[in-house]
This record gives structure tokens, sequence and C-alpha cells, in this order.
């Protein structure tokens, strides 16, 4: 009974006789049959001398069960975050930290360093795990994006020369007479102004001839606007044909009435230059349809004076043409 699982012993001796020692309540099972029953043989064998009952004590196997409980749970808890502790070791070494590496690259990656080679902080090994194949995967996309920009770059610049080439063409259109190649009268209105502020900045001189073709409406009444367009397109590139150089240029002014602009030029060099216009214009019959339509014109000179205007200096080229067509057309009447 001084045993700690036992809670209680009783021996019945075959004299009738009871011990007894222990204490067990009633709810630990005092009132229950023993929990075990051994009989009692004498030393020298034969007839039983007596019976031991014994009653373990649950109490004591309860206490036993939880401690040992709680030291199989302590133990598997500590492995279990000794091993928490460890894979988490290894996910940070092989996945977090280069994964972290990999998004720090990419973030600071730069269109103009695509090129620069994504290195790995971590230990070399001979076969390809998960990390490898994203940086494998990250290469080639770096490659192909490298290609793309290099492919963009190409396009940009062809489209940006397509562009340049129709801005060029554009602006040519929008400065040209498209009936007969001339520069239009925007030209004069932007041109001219800078032109004669040129001239009298350095003291050069600078004239202007208009030139009107006689009895233009007679061509298209008789012929048809068709004709009166292509005598009108032979006059203009006539005009062109004629100018001397780069310097010169000539515009349509309205109808068939042109402006041709001589820088350079004093009112004699101008006169002569609107002399051999009228010559060749009369020498020279537009061709229509296999039919030859005569055709001259009469010219209207003035050079520009020291503190002449545009407008005062085309007003006075406008009244010698107005002149030479009252005197008869096909002349050259000059200002001054
Ligand atoms: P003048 O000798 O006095 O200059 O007589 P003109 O007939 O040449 O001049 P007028 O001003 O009387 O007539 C000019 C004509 O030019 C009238 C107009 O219909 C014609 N015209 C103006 N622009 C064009 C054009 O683009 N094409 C054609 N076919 N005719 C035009
Ligand atoms: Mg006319
Ligand atoms: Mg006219």
């Amino acid at each position: 009974a001084g045993l700690p699982e036992i809670g209680r012993a009783r021996v019945l001796a075959s004299t009738g006789q009871v011990f007894e020692a222990g204490a067990l309540s009633s709810d630990a099972g005092g009132d229950a049959p023993p929990t075990h029953t051994l009989e009692i043989v004498a030393p020298q064998g034969g007839k039983a001398v007596g019976q031991l009952q014994l009653w373990v004590d649950p109490s004591y196997l309860y206490q036993q069960i939880l401690a040992n409980t709680l030291t199989i749970a302590a133990g598997y808890g500590v492995f279990t975050a000794l091993l928490c502790l460890v894979v988490a070791w290894m996910l940070r070494r092989d996945l977090q930290q280069p994964l972290q590496q990999i998004a720090r690259f990419a973030a600071e990656l730069k269109p103009q360093e695509i090129s620069r080679p994504l290195v790995l902080d971590r230990a070399s090994s001979d076969h390809l795990d998960e990390i490898d194949l994203v940086t494998q995967g990250f290469r080639q996309l770096q490659g192909e994006l490298q290609s793309h920009i290099a492919n963009l770059d190409g396009l940009v610049a062809e489209r940006t020369q397509q562009l340049e080439k129709l801005i060029g063409e554009v602006h040519r259109l929008s400065i040209t007479d498209a009936l007969t190649g001339c520069f239009n009268r925007r030209v004069i209105e932007e041109r001219l102004p800078s032109e004669i502020e040129r001239a009298r900045r350095y003291g050069r001189p600078l004239s202007v001839i208009f030139a009107d073709i006689d009895h233009f409406k007679v061509v298209n009444d008789t012929h048809g606007h068709a004709a009166g367009d292509a005598v009108l397109r032979d006059f203009g590139s006539l005009l062109l044909g004629q100018l001397r150089n780069q310097v010169d240029w000539v515009a349509r002014y309205g109808g068939e009435e042109f402006l041709i602009v001589l820088p350079e030029s004093d009112l004699a060099d101008a006169r002569q230059a609107a002399e051999r216009l009228r010559e060749r214009v009369g020498e020279q019959p537009a061709l229509w349809e296999g039919m030859v339509i005569p055709r001259t014109a009469s010219f209207g000179v003035a050079q520009c004076g020291p503190d002449e205007g545009v407008a005062d200096l085309l007003a006075r080229a406008d009244a010698m043409l107005y002149h030479a067509k009252s005197e008869g057309r096909d002349r050259v009447e000059v200002s001054g």
C-alpha cells in the first residue's frame, strides 16, 4: 500500500483474519471490486494461505498519463518549432531573397540599360531549380524587349523620316499654286515684306514685275475653260523657266496675273527682264489639243523706294500694268 500506484491493499488470511492498508475514496473506486486479486501460496507449496486484493489508485495513473502526454507534446512542439525554423530559413535563403533580388532588379531596370544581366547572389549548383527558371525567363524577356526596342527605334526613325517628307510635301503644296506650279499669293504676303526689309538693310535694290496675259478672257470664251487653264499653265512654266537664278521668284497673284520679284535688280535690270519675258511670250504660242493659241502679255515694273512698303510698291507696279494695257497691251511700262 506504500506504493503510489496502489490505492488500497487487503489480505484475506485463510484463518479468517483481514489485514487492510491504504484508503481509497469511494469516488476513486474504493467500493468497486479489487483491481487485482492474488492467491497467497505457502512457501512450501500446497494450500493457499490467503488472498491479496489490490486496488489501483486511478488518480495516480491519470497523473502519469497526463505527465507523459505533456512530455511527449512538449517534445513534438519543440521538434516542430525547430523544423519550422529550419524550413523558414531554407525558404528565406532559397526563395525569398532571390525573389526579392529579382523584384528589385526589375523595379530598377531602365529602358536604356535593358541588356544589364540579372545576377543573383546565391550559391551555384548543378541542377536547375525554380529560381533558375525564373531567372532564365527574365533574361529571355530582357532579350526580347531589347530587340523589340531596337525594332521600335528603327520604326520610329522610319516613320519620322516619312513624316518629315510628308510635312515638306504639305509645306510645298501650301505655298504652291496647283495650276501653274508657281508660288501662291500667300508667299507674296509672307515673303515679300522680308525681301524688302533685307534689301533695305543691306542697301540693295529690289524690283517687282506684274505680268498679265492680254485678252485672256477671249481664250476662255473661244476655246473653253480647259484651254484657258492650259494657257495659264504654260504661261506659268515659261515665267519659271525664264527666272535667272535662285534669287528671283514668281507667284500667281490671281487669275491670269503674276508677280515676279527680283531681289538684287534695279529698275533697268527689271525692265530688261520684263522685255525678255514679253518677247518670249509673244514668240511661243501655247499649244492645246493640237491647236496653236497665240498670246501676248503686258508688264508693269517698279523698283522699291527707300521707305516704300509692300502695298505702295505693288500699287505702283499695278498702275504701270494698267498703263501698259491702256497703251495697247504687249508692252512693258516702267514706274518712275
Ligand atoms: P486684259 O487684256 O485686260 O487683261 O483682258 P483679260 O481678258 O485678260 O482680263 P479679264 O480680267 O477681263 O479676264 C480675265 C479672265 O481670266 C477672267 C477669268 O474668268 C479668267 N480666269 C481667271 N482665273 C482663271 C483660271 O484659273 N482658269 C481659267 N481658265 N480662266 C481664269
Ligand atoms: Mg489679262
Ligand atoms: Mg487680269
